[in-house]
């Protein structure tokens, strides 16, 4: 750090030492029309012990693309909260679902309708674990750390890489992790990736709508802990065009009868419904796959639907431990990086465990898009 850095913090630490007398800030993050985070903060007079104490509150839509100026007002409804790791004490973090006016759910409020299913589907117990990679940018939009101008040597000695010249932002990643532990998120590991500067988190095993719940907060810390670096994150499938590694988010599913010994029979009946429905998946399994899903680079080609046992590139793998028990989960490896995880794990919950009344997670989709 340079002399001058090091004052500022000095400067600033001084006033986040400051006693808040009892108030403490809630940060409320919502997702945006285009699936980017947004958040502002409130002050509440006491600690917060519940999701029922959190006041709703707005914001004006109209500067986020999420509604029309002459009718501006969007709503925050608080769906839960986490102590926050940046300003720590009783501060939290608020994530909301976004409401508009006339009752309705706001363009990429998918999280509504997935409630629904997993409520409906309570009795399956349904868990997931998603593998989400991401790669980062420097300030100036080239691949951070990379040479001015260049490429660094072909892909091969980064994946989990250890010493310099192999590691990238080692830095952001430690602070991300331990971010994420502080605010009580499931995160369940990290790795470098194949290409350098690509790097992944897991959360999980999440049951229901826990699990899109913790990856938007896991997202939303990986983008505010690197803001801090001055380091840009890209959730983008495929960010560097040629023999670079595309990004996706791997997601892991297990019901309670594919936990139980003799299990591999419903994982293989629930493999075979979602080869039937492999064209409703694709377009809800994030913008720009079709970058990334070429049947090169451990990825099947998006156009065809397979399966197999330890197979990476397959869209569907069955892991080696998996099939040598005859019981536990599977992995859908169709989804990319930039996906909303709320639409990803609802219709696979409705694949897998039927579909419900009063929600359609595909046609959810179409309403957003249109
Ligand atoms: P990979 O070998 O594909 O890189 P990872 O170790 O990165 O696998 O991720 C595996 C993910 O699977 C983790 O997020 C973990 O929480 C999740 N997982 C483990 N067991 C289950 C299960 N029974 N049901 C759903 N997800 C699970
Ligand atoms: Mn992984
Ligand atoms: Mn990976
Ligand atoms: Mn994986």
């Amino acid at each position: 750090m340079t002399s001058d850095v090091v004052e500022k913090t000095a400067l600033l630490q001084k006033y986040l030492d400051l006693d808040q007398r009892g108030a403490v800030i809630a940060e409320y993050i919502w997702i945006d029309s285009s699936g980017n985070l947004r958040s502002k903060g409130r002050t509440l007079p006491k600690k917060v012990e519940s999701v029922q104490e959190l006041p709703e509150w707005n914001f004006d839509g109209s500067s986020t693309g999420q509604a029309p100026g002459h009718d501006s007002d969007v709503y925050l409804k608080p769906v839960a909260f986490y102590p926050d790791p940046i300003r720590k004490g009783d501060n939290i973090l608020v994530l909301s679902e976004c409401w508009n006016s006339d009752g309705t759910p706001n363009k990429f409020n998918h999280r509504h309708e997935a409630a629904k299913l997993f409520e409906a589907h309570k009795s399956a117990d349904i868990w997931f674990g998603l593998e989400q990679e991401y790669t980062l940018f420097d300030l100036h939009d080239n691949v951070y750390g990379w040479p001015k101008g260049g490429y660094p040597a072909p892909q091969g000695p980064y994946y989990c890489g250890v010493g310099a010249g192999k590691v990238f932002a080692r830095d952001v990643i430690e602070a991300h992790y331990r971010a994420c532990l502080y605010a009580g998120l499931k995160i369940s590991g990290i790795n470098a990736e194949v290409m350098p500067s690509q790097w992944e988190f897991q959360v999980g095993p999440c049951t229901g709508i826990e699990m899109g719940d913790q990856l938007w907060v896991g997202r939303y810390l990986l983008s505010r802990v690197a803001e801090e670096f001055g380091v840009k994150v890209s959730l983008h499938p495929k960010p560097l065009k040629g023999d670079w590694n595309g990004a996706g988010c791997h997601t892991n599913i297990s019901t309670a009868a594919m936990r139980q010994p003799g299990g591999m029979k419903y994982i293989e009946e629930a493999i075979e419904k979602l080869s039937i429905r492999h064209k409703e998946h694709i377009k809800l399994y994030g913008s720009d796959n079709d970058q990334r899903l070429t049947g090169n680079h451990e990825t099947a080609s998006m156009s065809t639907f397979s399966s197999g046992v330890a197979n990476r590139g397959a869209s569907i793998r069955i892991p080696r431990s998996v099939s040598k028990e005859g019981y536990g989960y599977f992995e859908d490896r169709r989804p990319a990086s930039n996906i909303d995880p709320y639409l990803v794990t609802g219709i696979i919950c409705e694949t897998i465990c039927g579909a419900i009344d009063n929600a359609d997670m595909f046609k959810e989709f179409e309403r957003e898009s249109s």
